[in-house]
């Protein structure tokens, strides 16, 4: 069994749909055929991705322990070191980025940007003042 063939085993239907709904077209034909064998073996339907995942976030799986596009719980952690600089500031932040690993969605990342805009907009602001 291939890597991925594994990893769509472990998969709900679901998490499947919604990988096969945010994933698909990044794959090779291949694995796109490992994907869509998987999807029939199951007797999914294509056309039901969006009640499967609604489904899901209805199920009360919306905390912060699912990834709030595809609800699943399935996740791995990335370190990365930022670098944020001008011609005034050099720092380095050490991130611990969750992201989704059926659908790829990182919030934390997401979160990230939104700060380093505000942290942004601060130094802005103090060298005008
Ligand atoms: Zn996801």
């Amino acid at each position: 069994m291939s890597r991925l063939e594994e990893f769509i085993d472990t998969l709900e239907d679901f998490e499947l749909l919604a990988f096969y709904k945010y994933r698909y077209n990044t794959f090779l034909r291949d694995s796109q055929v490992k994907i869509i064998t998987e999807i029939e073996n199951r007797g999914l339907n294509l056309k039901d991705i969006d009640v499967f995942i609604t489904n899901a976030k209805n199920m009360g799986i919306d905390d912060d322990n699912y990834c709030p596009r595809c609800f699943s719980s399935k996740f791995y952690y990335a370190n990365e070191t930022e670098r944020l600089y001008n011609s005034y500031y050099f720092i380095e932040i050490k991130n611990d980025f969750r992201t989704c690993l059926v659908c790829l969605y990182s919030q934390d990342k997401e979160r990230n940007k939104n700060e380093k805009r505000s942290f942004w907009y601060r130094l802005t602001k103090n060298k005008e003042s």
